[in-house]
């Protein structure tokens, strides 16, 4: 792993005369703020970090490492689990987003919203709530991640609080502005006729749907700037709920017959495993006789399916996911964790994660038990299509060889995934290099066609996509590179 690069390089250099001297920094104690992700694969080097504050910023900086053939990586709130969107062995140029926060219209007329991308995502959703709306945002880390790093970084542009009643997040998004490495700013929900609109109100009306291209793309395809996603109405009456079952076919015969009814009752659902399996949801309507006829709905499918109330610690954790308890979401924070995310259709959810079950708790015996890590197991419906899981791997990196452990097994577990058909939900790091290398031979070439095209240096998150052969490629001749 390299250290910071020299403040003399002709590189660095070039960003402080292009952007100014106070937005950019070698300084060692500021470069180790960037190097730690959230999971178990390997830090990121920062060579020098740009602190943009403007979309001149971001095309300044794209600008100079493809001049300088200088690799740069994208950066939100650093919240990956998949590891860094850099080739091994790389001292990148780290681009922070977090700056570019400027809501730029709530629009009533349309119902959208348009905001710079490097906007934490509690901050996106406190302003829409104060008009009476809400926006599909992350469950968990909402006052650290970025909506630039969630579109980008996980699977269908980020998996909502809300879903298991909607799904992901990527399809509420109209229209992005993208920095492309290559000098273009594109505004997606484009064609001839987006010059003559103000926001966008209709995904893919100009022309080809460029949109979807870059949700979930890493970053790698370029630099959202600007986003217009499509708000919904919020609903003041909330009702929480939690429920124990014996057995997991319980809980989930209890979620394919709520899935199937017209009006899904719930906005958010989680079964987990503990000393039973528990069934904690929320569910929200605009009056108390729809909220009262959810609730309903709700509890006679649970009774049917031998579940009972759970205790009052279940019920008080029912209800702090329903009121977006910070305290609840910051218990998973500071946790060093391999993870196990990702998605499996209704057809294929039960066979194949009870295959990844089988291999978690293999390596529990084998190894995992000896280092202190007991693995916390999660579910929810992906709107009524499919099942989002996570196996969680706790690990105390004091502990010699728990970290390298929660990493074999996290990248079993995703090799897996991508062979039984899953989604995994990173699209970051080493994660996408394990889900490339299940590409086929025409997605491949598309991708890598797309890049070339967009980004002729290749400079932009350098590591992503590439199956490990291509990495070791790429990281060879590049390593020598310093900025
Ligand atoms: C404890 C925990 C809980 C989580 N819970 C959820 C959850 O409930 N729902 C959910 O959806 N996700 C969840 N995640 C995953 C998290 O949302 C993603 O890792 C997300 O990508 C992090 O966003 P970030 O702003 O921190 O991005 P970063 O980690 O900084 O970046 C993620 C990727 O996006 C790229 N990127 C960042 N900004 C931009 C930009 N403006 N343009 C182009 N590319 C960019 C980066 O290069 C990188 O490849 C969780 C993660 C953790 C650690």
């Amino acid at each position: 792993m390299t250290t910071a690069a020299p403040t003399e390089s002709t590189v660095t250099d070039a960003l402080v005369t292009a952007v100014g001297a106070d937005a950019v920094s070698t300084d060692p104690r500021v470069l180790d703020g960037y190097r730690p992700g959230k999971g178990p694969f390997d830090d990121l080097a920062p060579g020098v970090v740009v602190r943009a504050r403007s979309a001149d910023d971001v095309t300044a900086v794209l600008r100079i490492a493809s001049e300088h053939g200088a690799p740069v990586v994208v950066r939100g709130g650093g919240f990956s689990l998949g590891g860094p969107p850099a080739a091994p062995g790389t001292s990148p140029i780290v681009l922070d987003t977090r700056a570019l926060t400027r809501i730029l219209e709530i629009d009533d007329a349309t119902m959208t919203v348009t905001v710079e991308c490097g906007i934490l995502m509690a901050d996106l959703h406190a302003a829409v709530a104060e008009r009476g709306y809400e926006v599909h945002t992350v469950a968990v880390p909402r006052a650290h991640t970025t909506l630039g790093g969630v579109l980008s970084g996980v699977c269908g542009g980020g998996f909502p609080g809300d879903t298991a009643e909607v799904g992901g997040s990527g399809q509420f998004v109209l229209g992005i502005q993208v920095a492309l490495p290559n000098g273009t700013v594109l505004d997606t929900n484009a064609g001839g006729s987006n010059v003559h609109r103000h926001v966008s109100a209709i995904p893919a009306s100009d022309g080809p749907g460029l949109t979807q291209l870059f949700i979930g793309d890493g970053g790698a395809l370029g630099v959202k700037l600007i986003a217009t996603i499509a708000l919904a109405l919020a609903r003041p009456m909330v009702h929480a709920g939690g429920f124990e079952f014996d057995e997991l076919d319980q809980a989930l015969a209890t979620i394919e017959e709520l899935r199937r009814v017209h009006e899904v009752p719930y906005s958010n659902l989680y079964v987990v495993r503990g000393p039973h399996w528990s069934l904690t949801y929320t569910a929200r309507a605009s009056t108390n006789q729809l909220l009262a006829h959810h609730v309903g709905v709700v509890q006679r499918a649970v009774e049917r399916h031998e579940g009972r109330p759970g205790n009052a610690k279940l019920l008080a954790s029912a209800r702090a996911i329903a009121a977006l308890d910070p305290a609840w979401a910051d218990q998973f924070m500071d946790v060093d964790r391999g993870a196990i995310a990702g998605v499996f259709d209704n057809r294929t959810f039960a066979t194949s994660f009870a295959e990844l079950r089988e291999l978690v708790d293999r390596r529990v015996t084998e190894i995992l038990a000896d280092l202190g890590i007991e693995p916390v197991v999660f579910m929810s419906p992906y709107g009524r299509h499919a099942m989002w899981f996570a196996i969680t791997l706790p690990y105390n990196p004091t502990v010699a060889g728990a970290r390298a452990a929660a990493r074999r097994v996290t990248r079993e577990g995703y090799a897996l995934v991508a062979a039984r058909g899953g989604w995994s939900e990173p699209h970051q790091g080493e994660v996408s290099r394990l889900l490339a290398d299940a590409w086929s031979p025409a997605y491949r070439s598309f991708v890598r066609s797309l890049r070339d095209h967009v980004d002729p240096s290749s400079v932009l998150n350098q590591g992503l996509w590439d199956a490990p052969e291509q990495v070791t490629q790429q990281a060879t001749p590049r390593s020598s590179e310093r900025v």
